[in-house]
């Protein structure tokens, strides 16, 4: 390092804060990064050093914008300002989780207090910076974000049966199973909460995304199809009914190594 700043240096750096720059860290593919703040002085700042470091940075000057650039391309984090032009941070932070993508959300805002903080967190934020900050403390985050978001599991297995959410792809035994998406959808929600018993209200509204009243029996349709797909021709059978409950999934206990 100290090869690189000669006594000769024209532009000496006088803050010790600032003398760091930040370390590129190799990547084999860059993470995306989705800066959505309308102050060009910041958005410049905080671009610029997020390149610096190595991550590839599009930047959104409203939430408009941002919604747009959402729709076309998966973000690995996206930094939020709370204060928008043309909408509130906090109802963009809404309608990205919504979303079947999944990005780290950072919410960055001069809105520090503890409401809006607590109401960010609750909507799905992952962290949250008060502004002003210091950039090596943000970096530092967004790169715990990154690692997070990394080791998020997309892939899901319960015994030798597994399902990748990404390819849309589910195999047992190595043979690849045809699902129709309610179907897939179901036997995901089942995956992500393996060991877990979820009513038939839960699965309707996660899967249907509707209220629940008289749709009980289209879950035990559905499970019954799942059953014939996943389970039926195999010697352990994964899908579990919990009585008076609903469902889980998860090896039976007297099969378990
Ligand atoms: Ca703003």
């Amino acid at each position: 390092m100290e090869g690189l700043c000669s006594r000769n240096e024209r532009f000496p750096v006088v803050n010790a804060a600032m003398s760091t720059p930040p370390v590129p860290t190799p990547l084999t593919e860059a993470a995306r990064v989705l800066v959505v703040e309308d102050e060009k002085r910041i958005a410049d700042f905080v671009g610029r050093g997020l390149e610096g470091a190595g991550y590839t940075v599009a930047v959104a000057p409203n939430g408009a914008a941002a919604m747009e650039m959402l729709h076309a391309l998966d973000y690995d984090l996206i930094i939020l300002d709370l204060n928008l032009p043309d909408m509130d941070g906090l109802h963009l932070l809404k309608r990205i989780r919504n979303r079947r993508s999944t990005p780290a959300v950072m919410v960055l805002s001069a809105r520090g207090d503890v409401d809006d903080r607590v109401k960010g967190l609750e909507l799905g934020a992952d962290d949250y910076m008060p502004k002003p900050f210091a950039f090596p403390e943000f970096l530092a985050r967004c790169k715990a974000l990154l690692r997070r978001g990394a080791s998020m599991p997309e892939r899901f297995q319960v015994g030798d049966l597994v399902l990748d959410a990404l390819r849309r792809k589910v195999t047992r035994s190595g043979e690849t199973i045809d699902l129709a998406p309610k179907e897939f959808s179901i036997l995901e929600y089942l995956m992500r909460y393996r060991g877990k018993p979820l009513s038939r209200s839960m699965i309707v509204e996660h899967v249907w995304d509707m209220d629940y009243d008289g749709l009980t029996n289209i879950v035990d349709v559905y499970i019954r199809h799942l059953r014939s797909k996943i389970d039926d021709r195999y010697p352990v059978k994964l899908i579990q009914t919990v009585r008076g409950i609903g469902y889980m999934i998860e090896i039976p206990t007297d099969n378990k190594v």
